[in-house]
């Protein structure tokens, strides 16, 4: 039987609903949520993640500004862009696009974002809250894939959730969750063994690996629900997924498609973000 192509217009366009209409009850209040998004240099990928950021912010109610500098800008000059966006009242949520130049260390950026702006949870302490289970921005994609999960009614504790990837973006903050979620986690990398034996174990297989169409029937255990987070630029100029969503079709009974799924619900989360900040602007002026 053909696996479920899980309907990714639908779930956003559910959550972004909600998202409106928290955004307008806050500006209601006098908090308009606000994100900032930095953008260096010209990497075409990357200008269109942050032209869909800035349209998906307007259509949320929410204000938005884009730092587009060029390739040449200083990391001191970024630096300095984010330490006044810190300060900015109106900014609850700052971003930054990578790839970076390689003169501009990833790491000292992500660092100097203020721990209650870093809209995408990079920052080391958000990274540590994360892990021990604190209140903090979600991360964007492996909280994306939570939602998905959910929205499509899975019940995900006790069920045998593996990983494919080990980034710090992706891989390890969806293993984080999942265990969250109360799944039992394996997360398998380019130094797994045989990792087929290990991704047919499981009911839930997510893909995080940046090779196109890589995973194949005889990874997927029958039945198996298939989230593919690969976003991956063919030779042709189409996009495919990590997931050889043909291969595969038959095996899965749930499989997201490349695009339009993952991509926008990451989004999604960036918004909710955004407006979570803004919201605990207010609750910290009532505390405080
Ligand atoms: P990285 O390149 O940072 O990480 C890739 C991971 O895959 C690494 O852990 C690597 O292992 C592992 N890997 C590479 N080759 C293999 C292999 N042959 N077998 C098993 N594991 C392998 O990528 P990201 O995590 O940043 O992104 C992964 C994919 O997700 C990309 O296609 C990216 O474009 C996409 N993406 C999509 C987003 C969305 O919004 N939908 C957001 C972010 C990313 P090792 O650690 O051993 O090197």
């Amino acid at each position: 039987m053909s696996a479920q192509v899980i309907n990714g217009k639908e779930i956003v366009s559910t959550y972004r609903a909600q998202i409106k209409e928290e955004v307008a009850n806050l500006t209601a209040k006098g908090v308009q949520p606000g994100l900032a998004v930095i953008i260096v240099g010209e990497d075409p990928a990357s200008q269109v993640y942050v032209r869909n950021k800035a349209k998906a912010c307007e259509e949320a109610g929410i204000y938005s500004e884009v730092h587009k500098l060029a390739g040449s800008t200083s990391e001191a000059d970024v630096l300095a862009l984010i330490e006044q966006l810190n300060h900015n009242p109106r900014i609850h949520g700052i971003l930054v696009q990578s790839p970076l130049p390689k003169h501009i260390s990833e790491d000292k950026i992500v660092e100097a974002i203020a721990v209650e702006k870093d809209a995408d949870c990079f920052h080391p302490v958000n990274v540590g809250n994360l892990m021990i289970g604190k209140e903090g921005p979600a991360p964007c994609t492996p909280a994306g894939v939570i939602a998905i999960l959910k929205h499509i009614g899975v019940d995900i504790a006790g069920k045998h959730a593996v990983v494919i990837g080990r980034s710090n973006i992706v891989g390890k903050p969806m293993a984080i969750l999942m265990l969250r979620e109360h799944a039992t986690v394996t997360i398998c990398h380019s130094k797994t063994a045989n990792m087929e034996e290990i991704t047919r174990q499981a009911d839930i297989l997510i893909a995080a690996v940046g090779k196109p169409k890589m995973v194949k029937k005889h990874h997927v255990k029958p039945g198996a629900i298939v989230i593919d987070v690969g976003i991956n630029r063919l030779d042709t100029g189409k996009l495919a997924g990590d997931v050889d969503f043909d291969d595969v079709l038959d095996t899965a009974s749930y499989i997201t498609p490349v695009p339009g799924c993952v991509g926008p619900m990451t989004i999604t989360i960036l918004l909710r973000n955004t407006l979570d900040a803004a919201a605990r602007t207010i609750q910290s002026q009532v505390n405080g």
